[in-house]
Order: C-alpha cells, then structure tokens, then sequence
C-alpha cells in the first residue's frame, strides 16, 4: 500500500466521484487515477464480454507504472481475463521463485478480478505489477471494490446505448405516425381536385363553355401528375430503403443533368435566378433519371422553402476521385436542431409556413447518393439560407 488506511475512506469518495462522471471513459479515467493513488499497480486492462457472450474484447487499457511503453499492448492481460471469466473468480498469479536475479519487467505480479453487473459476468479487470510485492488481503478488497464500480460504469454504458437506440426508434416511429396523417392528407387534396372538377363537367345540368372546360381538365391534369409523383416518391423510398431499386448505371454529364432540370423548371419560374455558371464536365458512372430526380428535388425544396430568393449552383471538379456539386439558396435555412434530421425518412421541419410536402424528398435524394457511392450533406445558416453537396464519385 502506498498510503495508509484513511485513504481507503479518501479513495471512495474519488470512486463515488467517478461514478457521478457523464462519460464511460473520463469515468474510468477518474476512477483508475484515484485508485493508483492508494495502491501499485503498472498496467490495467479491462475485457468485456461481446453481446453473443462468446470472445471478450480489450474494453480499456491503461499504463499508469513505470512501464509506461506497455500501454498500447494490453495482450498481457488477456489470458489471465478468459481464466476470470471462465471461473468467475479472482485469480492471483505470482512469478516463479527460481532464485535468479531477475529483471523487473520480468517479474509480473498478477491480479484478474471479475467484473459483475446484475448478478452476470460482464467481463473482467486485469492490474499488472511488476517486481511485486505480492497482493496482500487489503489490497484484493480494494482492487474488488473497484471491480465493483467499473461493473457499474460498463453496464451504465450499456443502458446508455439502449437508451440511445430505443429514442431512436421512437423518433423513427413518431416520424411514421406523422406520415400516415401527412400522407392521407396530401393524397386526398389532389383526389379532392381531380373528384370535384370531373364530377361538375359531367353535370348534365349545366353546359360549359369550352375555354372553362379546358381550364377544369388542367386542374384534373396537373392534379394527376402531382398524385402519380407523390406516389411514386412513396415507392421510390419504399425501394431505396430496401435496397431493390432497380439503378441503371451508364456514362452521364452531371452538368448536363442539371441543365435539363433547370430549363424544365425556368419554363415554369420565369422570374427566378439561377447562377449556374460550369464548364463542361467529363463523363461519370451514374443514373441519369434517378440524378435528375435529386435535382428536381432539391429546386422544388428551394421554390417552396426559400422562395424569391437566387439559386447559386456549382460544379467542382478539381477533386482526382469525386465530383462535388453544391446547390446553394438564401431563404430562411434550416434552425440547427433539425438539421442533423432532415434526410432521415419523413422528417419534415415543424411549423414551417406554406410548405406541402412528405418529409420523403431528402430521404430519396440521399439514398440515391449513396447507391452511387458518394455523400450527400447540408449546411444552414438561419437567415442566410441552405447549401446542399454532394459528392459523386468519379470512377
Ligand atoms: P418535404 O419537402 O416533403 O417536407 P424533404 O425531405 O424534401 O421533405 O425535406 C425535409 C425538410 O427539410 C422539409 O420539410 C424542410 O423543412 C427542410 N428543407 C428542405 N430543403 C430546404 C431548404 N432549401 N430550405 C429550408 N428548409 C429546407
């Protein structure tokens, strides 16, 4: 013992403070730090058993002794961890007594404690001695005791990360209830539309006179395409997500992919501005429709969530492997809580005024992204607007 027993009552509260630490590592850290500061040891390594229950795995390891070189190698440790593990014991193992001048490195003095949470074997505790002396009775109680709360901290860990997936889970089935509302709203309108406008020209009552007639079919037209688009968006991203959309890759121009769209949409938009200013880029692995729709998207998200405002395009191509393209509005941008969620399937930003929509837009955009191999991501200033890159590889 380095110092004398008052320390064991010091050494607790340091272990209580561990305990109270946010972070499974800087509470380890604290721990270990506390507990080198009433007993020897030159190395400790923690083994945690895998979630199969079948290999344990180096969970932590650290040098605090003299040694110091051997702290990136914890294979010390380790078999005297499976024996631990095996017999759910604490194990001591002390040099041969040959009798010869040995060196201090050489002499290891041993200790596996289990680790224990719940009654189960977690995984085991391994310190490392060297040159003695041996464990005495008071330092097993302490190095037990720290046993104990390193038990503690591994399955507060583990309840950290099922917390962490079960909220995602609820946020994803949160998203899926919004949806259905979201959805039967948004079938129904242009249903609605298309129901009303076919049910009065075909009034036997009244006549219509031919220019109104043609203006009613255009409504029914226009409502027909945006129910085949939303449904297809269902389907895309029902498809997407299960990986069995169909990609048809050959050689496409993403600049000449964009220009398209862009035409498309001027057509429409007489009044918005659009830099897009490239020169000609070389030829890439992609699915011109599928590319297409990403543009599309991203120009229908800025008509909707930044409207009146430019659009700035550009193409990148002084990357050897990736092209990378960013789309740039200056609307109102996207607050900084939601950003991180916006290309998760049905997401949509609370309370945003006028603005239909599914919550499948990004979603679709960034799989098909991804099924080409590239990355696709979003920075938002509020205020200032919204820039979407993506980066598609070249070869
Ligand atoms: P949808 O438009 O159908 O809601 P998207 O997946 O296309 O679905 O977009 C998800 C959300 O991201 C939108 O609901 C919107 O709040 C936000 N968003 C997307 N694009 C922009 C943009 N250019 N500016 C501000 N917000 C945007």
């Amino acid at each position: 013992m380095k110092k004398n027993l008052t320390d064991y009552s010091r050494g607790y509260l340091f272990w209580q403070n561990a305990v109270q630490e946010e972070d499974w590592r800087t509470a380890l850290d604290s721990l270990i730090q506390s507990l080198r500061e009433i007993l020897v040891f030159d190395n400790l390594a923690i083994f945690i058993i895998d979630k199969d229950g079948e290999t344990s795995e180096i969970a932590y390891a650290r040098a605090v002794g003299r040694e110091k070189d051997a702290e990136a190698d914890a294979s010390w440790g380790e078999e005297i961890a499976v024996r631990v593990i095996e017999s759910e014991e604490i194990i001591l193992q002390a040099p041969e007594k040959t009798g010869k001048q040995k060196k201090r490195r050489d002499e290891a003095y041993l200790i596996g404690l289990p680790l224990k949470a719940s009654g189960k074997i977690i995984g085991a505790l391994s310190l490392i001695r060297f040159g003695g002396p041996d464990y005495t009775k008071e330092h097993i109680d302490l190095t037990n005791l720290a046993a104990g709360v390193i038990a503690y901290i591994f399955e507060k860990r583990a309840l950290q990360e099922t917390i962490t997936k079960l909220e995602a889970i609820q946020r994803q089935m949160q998203l899926q209830d919004d949806f259905v509302s979201t959805i039967s709203h948004e079938l129904r309108t242009p249903l609605g539309f298309i129901k009303g406008y076919s049910t009065t020209l075909l009034r036997e009552d009244t006549e219509w006179d031919e220019e109104t007639q043609r203006e009613f079919l255009t409504i029914i037209d226009e409502e027909t395409d945006h129910l085949t688009e939303l449904i297809s968006n269902v389907l895309d991203s029902a498809r997407l997500e299960s990986n069995t959309a169909e990609m048809n890759f050959q050689p496409v121009r993403v600049d000449v992919v964009i220009r398209d769209v862009l035409t498309r949409i001027s057509s429409h938009q007489k009044d918005l501005e659009i830099n897009f200013n490239t020169q000609d880029c070389g030829y890439i692995p992609g699915d011109s429709a599928m590319l297409t729709q990403i543009f599309e998207n991203l120009f229908s998200n800025a008509l909707k969530y930044a409207p009146n405002t430019p659009i700035d395009i550009e193409i990148d191509q002084s990357h050897e492997d990736h092209l990378r393209i960013v789309f740039a509005d200056h609307g109102a941008g996207i607050p900084k809580d939601h950003l991180p969620f916006i290309f998760d399937r049905f997401y949509r930003v609370p309370d945003v005024p006028n603005a239909a929509g599914t919550g499948l837009g990004l979603f679709i955009c960034k799989q098909i992204i991804k099924a080409h191999h590239g990355k696709m991501w979003a920075e938002s200033e509020e205020g200032q607007g919204t820039r979407f890159i993506i980066q598609l590889p070249v070869k």
